[in-house]
């Protein structure tokens, strides 16, 4: 039987029945980006549709359904699935609010889920189930989500299953969430994804997981972002070098999206306010040389005023307009040396 490779999903997994012929008609796995969410709905669904006797959770990876599934065209599943938002998942609530932007909104729209109406309607092929996995959830146009709450409110005849996923479940219209059966994810401890990581052969875990927002499969993905570690870079050595020049480090500002400015910068002013009050670096740990000395010469009241901005900045970083001008003003007010 097949298993996810993933153990922080375990616990996630364990709130499920144990056996898959139980399992609820409308699942919601909820919670940060990078912890295997959509690994996990796609594991179930493949066990769902799979038609060998089995116990436990899993596809049996083996009968001609499992096979179907592999080769991408099984006729009894419907996935919808839009990008990924970035999948840089933020610390605290406010944190996200402020340095967590939306993109240009990749909505599903409320013909895709208007095309599953039949789908629902109709007997499953392989006459087993009829499995539609939905990612993520609040991706949904409201018309969307009105449509698929209507399937959800009128169960078809036969066995069809909604497996949702969502990183933001307080998006999702809380009338389709409460006819779900809930499956939340939780962040593993840091030691725990630290080793996983290790065993994937990441180079500097530490600093992959913080950059990951704590979801290790985000630090994968984050590690693999050239670009992104080599814009940091520029703009970290600005905010570290004695000296410190505002224009200089709103030039390497410029090229970098926004929200990753943004959450780059709070993230910095974040660990100074950290070490400032007797904590450690969480978000940049190969900067700690820097920001020790730094965190050490100024007062934590000048900090928290910078943050605010950062925070405030962060807010405006939505509004690209005047981006250059915000960034100046920002930057000179930062309190580095
Ligand atoms: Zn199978």
């Amino acid at each position: 039987m097949e298993k996810i490779d993933l153990p922080w999903v375990q616990p996630a997994l364990e709130r499920l029945p144990a056996t898959i012929s139980a399992m609820p008609h409308a699942l919601l796995l909820s919670g940060l980006a990078g912890l295997g969410k959509r690994t996990t709905a796609l594991f179930l669904a493949k066990a769902l549709l799979c038609e060998a006797e089995r116990a436990g959770r899993g596809a049996c990876g083996k009968c001609s359904s499992c096979h179907l599934y592999d080769a991408g065209n099984h006729p009894d599943l419907r996935t919808i699935e839009v990008g990924q938002e970035d999948a840089q998942s933020a610390e605290s609530a406010e944190e996200e609010s402020a340095t967590r932007v939306k993109k240009p909104s990749r909505q599903i729209p409320v013909d895709a889920i208007r095309a599953l109406a039949d789908f629902v309607a109709i007997t499953a092929h392989r006459g087993r189930a009829k499995v539609i996995v939905i990612m993520p959830a609040e991706a949904m146009h409201p018309s969307a989500a009105n449509a698929l709450l209507k399937m959800l409110e009128e169960p078809p005849g036969s066995a069809t299953y909604f497996v949702l996923v969502s990183h933001r479940p307080d998006r999702v219209l809380p009338t389709i969430r409460s006819r779900c059966f809930q499956v939340p994810f939780g962040v593993p401890a840091t030691d725990a994804a630290l080793d996983w990581l290790k065993g994937q052969g990441i180079e500097h875990p530490r600093l992959a997981l913080a950059q990951g927002g704590y979801a290790p499969l985000a630090a994968m993905e984050r590690v693999a972002d050239v670009e992104f570690w080599n814009q940091r870079k520029a703009l970290l050595d600005e905010l570290a070098r004695p000296g410190f020049d505002p224009l200089a480090a709103a030039d390497r500002a410029e090229p970098i999206d926004g929200p990753v400015v943004a959450r780059l910068l709070s993230q910095w002013a974040y660990d100074l306010v950290s070490l400032k009050s007797g904590g450690t670096v969480r978000y940049h740990p190969d900067y700690t040389a820097a920001l020790e000395p730094l965190a050490q010469n100024l007062s934590a009241q000048v900090l928290m005023v910078w943050y605010d901005s950062v925070l405030q900045y962060g807010r405006a970083a939505q509004h690209p307009l005047n981006k250059r001008l915000a960034m100046e003003s920002l930057l000179s007010g930062y309190p580095g040396t």
